[in-house]
């Protein structure tokens, strides 16, 4: 074991590629997480509406990130291990179930492929160390977070909420900044976009972000300090805003459907985990703060 972690110090190269094929594995439980993840939230959700009204919850067969085993949702054929290798069974089965022959979405190779060289990069930013797991977790929890708001709309608490924790406790041993402003972070986090949602409700009457997004830049605070919030605030809402604008526009997308904020917030926090301290640095210098 010591060796290992001594070969994997020391071998920078080795430890980019462990990282990387680590990346494409949980990158196909991602895709697990995020097809089950929003629909065991609902069957619960339906059962205490069961039990409110009074009723006998149905008998329901197991549904969780476990069970029951992956299988084509076409035809019912089983995935087998060969067929589940991440990104290469896609191509060798040229993105065709091997049942029925539908066509396999290509989102489970991508995700597994950004997974992949998410981490890759950061073993080769970090090195190897405790900055380097906790980035893993932050980059798989935002990955996952991302496309269920995609998805559904919704950022599910049982992923912000841990990601919350494991940011508070990660810089208890200062990993990317010190306990204060870690602490500072998730509260001001919180706060900045629960005012901005009061203030848009009181003046529009409507709801333009959902608690979730408040949570999850609590979380980001929580990992990366209140002071990169700003950072992380602007370049969501600049890249929000063209987007949303580009969707309206080009795409006649309705003024009133919901565009879900937590994509950028995660983009934007990835974007400050690598390169925050200089951008910050950066647009300081150009605002002429001393
Ligand atoms: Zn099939």
């Amino acid at each position: 074991m010591t060796q290992m972690i001594h070969i994997l110090q020391t071998s920078p190269l080795l430890f980019v590629v462990m990282s990387a094929i680590l990346g494409l594995m949980v990158g196909s439980f991602l895709n697990v997480v995020i097809h089950r993840l929003p629909k065991m939230l609902e069957i619960g959700w339906q059962q205490q509406c069961a039990e409110l009204r009074g009723e006998q919850p149905a008998p329901s067969t197991p549904y969780n990130l476990m069970v029951p085993r992956s299988a084509c949702p076409q035809c019912n054929h089983a995935i087998s291990a060969w067929e589940n290798i991440p990104v290469i069974s896609y191509l060798l089965l040229r993105g065709k179930c091997k049942g029925c022959g539908t066509a396999i979405s290509p989102r489970y190779p991508i995700i597994e492929a950004i997974s992949g060289m998410l981490c890759a990069y950061t073993a080769w930013s970090f090195g190897f160390g405790l900055a380097a797991a906790g980035a893993f977790l932050l980059i798989w929890a935002l990955l996952a977070l991302t496309v269920i708001d995609f998805d559904t709309q919704l950022l599910p608490d049982d992923i912000t909420l841990p990601l919350l924790w494991a940011g508070l406790l990660l810089n208890l041993f200062s990993v990317f900044t010190d306990l204060y402003s870690a602490v500072l972070g998730a509260v001001i986090g919180y706060l900045a976009l629960w005012s901005v949602y009061w203030l848009f409700k009181l003046v529009t009457g409507k709801e333009g972000m959902g608690y979730g997004d408040f949570k999850l830049l609590a979380a980001l605070g929580a990992w990366m300090g209140w002071q990169l919030l700003p950072l992380i605030i602007l370049m969501s809402s600049l890249v929000g805003a063209i987007v949303g604008i580009f969707l309206i526009v080009a795409l006649r997308h309705g003024r009133n459907i919901p565009i879900p904020f937590g994509p950028y917030l995660a983009c934007s926090g990835l974007i400050a985990l690598f390169w925050g301290k200089t951008l910050t640095e950066g647009y300081l210098q150009l605002l002429a703060v001393p």
